[in-house]
């Protein structure tokens, strides 16, 4: 069994599939084309070294053991499954292009010594290419696509299944809790522990207090109002399916909850239907814009300096925590892209090199929709206002509080636009703008005529 992001014992149908073996060998290949890629993020390293000690501890309680190995999978693993004489190696399918080119690389490799690569479901809830329009293709719109896809078949998820010990001859592999690979610098706010295990809790917790809440919370900034599962999601310590299956979806906010989960299978299914879209912009009539060249703008939007709060806020809680509210992540991208009209791909990356939870699929998604390239995009001329925004989803200031300590004495109504207090008022709440705390990089008004000209003058 190749784990790669399906770290979890229940509801893995390649464990399953493997564990129907008389012997089974359990190994984790640590990649350093990924781990030092720099789209790599500290807290996901974090987060992997976490997930690799609870499926090790997991599996020893079930009488096997994980084997982590280093260097190129197409190398070690056919090492590996010389050594123990392996009939097959099971892995559950990745659809971004990377996992794809390597598994197709491993695949070759493995067939080179009559071992073949079987490779299962497992990553989405329905599975890629089942869920097709009528003249089949898949659907590029997310709302009949979730029509279509609640209507697939959705399998129930698999037990944990009763593993076989492993054979003589495994060997020891590399110690994953002291390895450089997984060496990371520590977060100022350390997300929660990663692995089976802790993601289960949070789930049961969240389905006994949280999701019904789920409709009202999910916008409020501030507030602690979503599950935090997309770390546990991404790298599969929590199956989406179980996760789906265990909701009413009678009840309001567990089905909305299910429509985001669906969201994700959603940007999965576009990812293993049009890879390049990973690299380009879907929509062909956006691929040649030409984006500014801004460092300055990239620098201030990275560094939460752009002086407009909510942005400020939300590009600090990145950094701080490695994770950022999804209301937040939609502001801060429409931001870069329409207000500063910088490449979503300087943002898309800014965000893996960050995120706990990054994840190629949904981050493309959700950069190309800000962008309007995408599949089911925001239109080019839908532009967040990062004033009224904030005003609307954080409306007394406490997500700008929590993270712009600068601005944390500066009363609710001029929290979001600080640069319309009088002299006097800057003194008073102790932020002189332009010298405690920026004034705003671009003026929002003549930003937003300039990208619907610019748009709308460069698109095909
Ligand atoms: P919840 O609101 O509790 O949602 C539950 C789960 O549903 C999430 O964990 C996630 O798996 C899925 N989900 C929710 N919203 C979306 C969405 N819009 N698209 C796809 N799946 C969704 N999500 C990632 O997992 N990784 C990313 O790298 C990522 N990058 C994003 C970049 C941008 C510009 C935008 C606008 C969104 C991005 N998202 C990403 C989607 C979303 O912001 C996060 O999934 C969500 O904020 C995670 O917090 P949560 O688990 O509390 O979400």
């Amino acid at each position: 069994m190749w784990f790669r992001r399906d770290l979890r014992l229940a509801d893995n149908p390649a464990l399953t599939a493997a564990a129907t073996a008389e012997h089974l060998v359990c190994a984790f290949v640590l990649d350093e084309r990924i781990l030092r890629s720099p789209r790599m993020s500290a807290a996901r390293v974090t987060y992997l070294r976490q997930a690799l000690v609870d499926l090790d501890d997991r599996l020893a309680a079930a009488g096997n053991r994980l084997v982590v190995l280093e260097g190129d999978p197409a190398t070690t693993l056919v090492d590996l499954a010389r050594a123990v004489g392996a009939a097959a190696v099971h892995a559950t399918t990745d659809h971004t292009p990377f996992a794809t080119a390597r598994d197709e690389a491993v695949r070759t490799a493995l067939e080179a010594v009559e071992v073949p690569l079987e490779s299962h479901d497992g990553t989405a809830i329905v599975r890629p290419a089942t869920v097709l329009t009528g003249s089949g293709s898949p659907y590029q719109v997310f709302t009949p696509f979730h029509r279509a896809w609640k209507d697939a078949r959705h399998d129930d998820p698999l037990p944990v299944p009763a593993l076989p010990p492993a054979p003589d001859g495994v060997p020891d592999g590399v110690d994953a809790t002291d390895h450089p690979l997984l060496a990371a610098d520590p977060l100022d706010e350390p997300w929660p522990d990663g692995g089976e295990g802790p993601a289960r809790d949070r789930l049961d917790a969240w389905l006994a207090d949280g999701v019904d809440d789920y409709d009202d919370q999910r916008d409020v900034l501030a507030a602690n109002g979503t599950s935090r599962l997309s770390a546990d999601l991404h790298l599969g310590c929590l199956s989406a399916r179980e996760a789906w299956s265990r909701l009413d979806r009678r009840r309001t906010g567990q089905s909305t909850f299910a429509t985001e989960l669906a969201w994700r299978d959603f940007y999965l299914h576009v990812m293993a239907a049009w890879p390049e879209a990973a690299r380009t912009a879907f929509r062909p009539e956006y691929r040649d814009l030409p984006w500014h060249d801004d460092p300055e703008g990239l620098q201030a939007w990275t560094e939460g300096q752009t002086g407009y709060p909510v942005v400020d806020a939300a590009m600090r809680q990145l950094r701080r925590m490695g994770w950022m509210h999804n209301r937040a992540r939609m502001i801060v991208a429409s931001f870069l892209c329409k207000d500063l009209l910088i490449d979503w791909r300087e943002g898309e990356a800014h965000f893996l090199a960050h995120l706990v939870d990054g994840d190629i699929a949904n981050n493309n998604g959700g950069w190309q929709w800000a962008a309007g390239t995408g599949t089911d995009a925001q239109p080019f001329f839908r532009i967040f206002n990062p004033v009224s925004q904030g005003r609307r989803f954080d409306p007394d200031g406490d997500y700008v509080r929590t993270y712009v300590p600068e601005l944390r004495d500066v009363p609710a109504p001029a929290i979001h636009s600080p640069w319309t207090l009088s002299k006097d008022d800057q003194d008073r709440y102790g932020v002189v703008i332009g010298q405690d705390y920026p004034a705003p990089i671009v003026d929002h008004a003549e930003a937003r005529d300039r990208a619907l000209a610019w748009y709308e003058s460069n698109r095909r």
